[in-house]
């Protein structure tokens, strides 16, 4: 009997207009940030190519603007002559040559714009950017509508197949169809057909410019989470309107930047606005697309199955893995490289101006510079000592390169700090890398040693043709008296399990496991009493008010958060606001969670001692005793780099990498990557 076909609603291919996608995978725009790079168009074009080898099933490019005012800066890409067309050609050409459809991005930024010339629908700024737009008149919003359709037609002649108009995340086109920055008085404000009526113009004109063959899709705020945002109904409205102004599919978008609620943070269920896309489907005739945290095959497969969507889009999990498709329809989804949704290496890259990557995949957008995969100078014999983020990214590209890999760990499981990352609340998508990594080890023919605490001599004696220690590091213990009390615990002893925190706890160290911390123990399961939830879908959108009622406005509600039990104060030395080394696109959201469930934070604090009273501090001059039942210390780590001088001490040079090398701001993004660069050289 034949095998099931794996994953048969996502593979099963669809018709959009006159083009037929070869499955229900579309890789969503983002934006690179390659523009300013030497060889940018090859880059990009080898990037997406990539992804359409691997299978994607239809690929939207980072946002093209039509037109100067639409620039999201002053070095953003602009789509506007033939000669901007043409200079774009190798990327077509390059994705329709792996097998691949791809269509340009007309973005035009609006009131979020960072030029000089911002422009709106009205004169009303955005709250994350200070610029003010200048209201457009109405006869310069007809001439962007022409705009719109000269860009859709450049994209044709640049062989792209063709076009998403940009219409969610409160950009241009959202600011003219809701109420909340549209104040216009002349056909492109007021009734609801007004409001909308640039987006119909815009979809309508294009379809009669580039004729049947162009595929025209239309991306949709499916939910604006801002107040003055559009009820259900209007949402509707418009889809049903640009579906018969000729759009050949729509694709959903949900929550504004400017948006309280976070929409694709790893604090956000897999698939948690799947509810409001449905609703649309169930209201069009043409094809429609969801996304936002949706990373696996068979997450994206049971949508389409339900007939809540009829094709999922992912953007970053086309990153982290640009054969998503190619394994999934191989039957090995457990060999994808899952997006974890930590935004640390594409979004947080983007947002200070660096080429998009990916944490788990440092080679995305580098797919020039990691072209060379198999070992030019033979096989070698190669010892990982050390199976945490760096040492198995070190080992599973070095097999993969086709060296003969051993990895030593002393621990009973691979995976490092990664083990107690996966263990905070909200952080469960790490369970996904480390299945990755185990995955990798078990194909990769590596010899995995565990439970093995190598000798120095005895690594040495086997002459390894390259050694590279990757030990990781050890919380650093603060000099403090009273650090020996039985009240203090360590925050690798918390999070593994091994001990406990009582109902009122002290953090010492706001970095990044400092707040990961707080949220272990603001969590529903570790405290929490008030009955809701904060688990999964239905809580999480009670917990940031996200409304599933249609008529709500925006789709947003009054907060509900859970009442944790315990009270927590998270405290530093250093005298600023903790958690400025947070992610930047995820920390906002990690503290305005903490910050709802009660968390206390204290800055400037000089630690004297810990007793049975609690911990004795002072914070800006003033003594302090804080009653805890339990202090927690997330000071930082120091290497454990001892292994390594011993291999010294016996003639052996071994490359020494992760937190074993540099303890301080160690985490995941720099251990993979390094580990990975450094097994290109063997
Ligand atoms: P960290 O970010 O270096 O923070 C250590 C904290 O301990 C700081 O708040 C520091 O602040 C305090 N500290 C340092 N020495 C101390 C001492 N002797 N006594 C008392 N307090 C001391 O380290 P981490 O939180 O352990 O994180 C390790 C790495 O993992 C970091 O690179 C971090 O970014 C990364 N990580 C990232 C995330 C994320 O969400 N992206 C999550 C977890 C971890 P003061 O000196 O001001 O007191
Ligand atoms: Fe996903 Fe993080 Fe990679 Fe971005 S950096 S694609 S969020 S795993």
């Amino acid at each position: 009997m034949a095998a099931p076909t794996p994953f048969p609603a996502l593979l099963a291919p669809i018709r959009l207009g006159a083009h037929t996608v070869r499955n229900r995978t579309l890789m969503g725009s983002m934006h690179t940030a390659m523009e300013h790079l030497d060889r940018s168009i090859e880059r990009l074009a080898a990037f997406y190519a990539e992804r359409a080898r691997g299978g994607a099933g239809l690929i939207v490019t980072g946002g093209f603007a039509m037109n100067v005012e639409a620039k999201l800066d002053d070095h953003g890409p602009i789509l506007t002559t033939a000669e901007d067309a043409d200079a774009l050609r190798p990327i077509s050409q390059a994705v329709h040559e792996a097998g691949g459809k791809i269509l340009v991005q007309v973005l035009h930024t609006g009131r979020y714009g960072k030029t000089a010339a911002l422009v709106g629908a009205s004169n009303i700024p955005s709250p994350i950017n200070r610029r003010v737009p200048r209201t457009l008149s109405t006869a310069e919003v007809w001439r962007t509508i022409d705009d719109y359709v000269r860009c859709a037609e450049l994209s044709m002649r640049a062989g792209f197949d063709g076009v998403e108009v940009m219409g969610s995340e409160g950009y241009f086109l959202n600011q003219f169809t809701t109420t909340r920055c549209n104040n216009r008085t002349d056909e492109f404000g007021g009734s609801v057909e007004n409001r909308h009526r640039i987006v119909v113009e815009i979809v309508r004109r294009t379809r009669e410019r580039l004729g049947p063959e162009a595929l025209i899709m239309y991306r949709l705020s499916a939910l604006d989470l801002v107040e003055g945002g559009a009820p259900a109904d209007e949402v509707i409205a418009l889809a049903r309107a640009v579906e018969a102004a000729g759009a050949d599919v729509i694709n959903t978008g949900f929550g504004w930047h400017e948006a309280k609620v976070p929409t694709i943070a790893y604090l956000v269920p897999r698939a948690a606005f799947r509810f409001a896309a449905a609703r649309i489907k169930r209201a069009l005739k043409i094809p429609l697309i969801v996304s936002n945290r949706i990373n696996t095959p068979d997450v994206a497969d049971e949508i389409i199955a339900s007939g809540d969507a009829d094709m999922v889009s992912m953007a970053r999990p086309f990153l982290a893995d640009a054969d998503f498709v190619r394994k999934a329809a191989a039957g090995r989804p457990d060999t994808i490289n899952t997006c974890i949704a930590c935004n640390q290496a594409c979004l947080d890259y983007i947002f200070t101006q660096r080429p998009t990557s990916c944490l788990v995949n440092p080679k995305a957008g580098r797919e020039l510079e990691f072209a060379e995969m198999p070992a030019s100078r033979g096989r070698r014999r190669v010892a990982v000592v050390g199976a945490g983020a760096a040492g198995l990214a070190c080992a599973i590209t070095a097999a993969e390169r086709g060296h003969a890999v051993e990895l030593f760990e002393a621990g009973a499981a691979i995976g490092g700090q990664l083990n107690l990352a996966s263990a905070v609340p909200g952080k469960e998508e790490f369970h996904e890398l480390l299945r990755y990594f185990r995955t990798r080890v078990a194909d990769g023919g590596i010899a995995l040693h565990l439970n093995r605490r190598l000798q120095a001599g005895e690594l040495a004696a086997q002459r390894f043709d390259h050694v590279v220690v990757a030990t990781g590091v050890r919380p650093r213990v603060p000099a403090l008296q009273g650090i020996e009390h039985s009240k203090v615990v360590g925050y690798a002893d918390l999070l593994a399990g091994r001990k406990t925190a009582g109902d009122r706890v002290a953090v010492i160290g706001a970095g990044g496991i400092g707040f990961d911390v707080a949220e272990y123990l603001l969590h529903e399961e570790a405290g929490a009493t008030n009955g809701h939830a904060a688990d999964g879908v239905a809580g999480f959108l009670a917990e940031w008010g996200v409304a599933t009622a249609p008529e709500v406005p925006g789709g947003l509600a009054q907060p509900q958060p859970p009442r944790p039990r315990r009270t927590v104060t998270l405290l530093q030395r250093k005298p600023e606001k903790p958690g400025r080394t947070l992610g930047l696109s995820t920390g906002w959201a990690l503290r305005a969670r903490l910050e709802q469930r009660g968390l206390q934070m204290l800055s400037g604090c000089s630690y004297e001692r810990i007793d049975d009273a609690g911990l004795h501090l002072v914070v800006e001059g003033k003594p302090m005793l804080l009653e805890v039942d339990t202090v927690v210390v997330c000071a930082g780590q120091e290497s454990e780099n001892a292994f390594a001088d011993e291999l010294r001490t016996l003639g052996v040079a071994p490359a020494v990498i992760g937190g074993a090398e540099v303890a301080a701001e160690l985490d995941a993004l720099r251990a993979i990557d390094q580990g990975t660069r450094l097994a290109m050289t063997f």
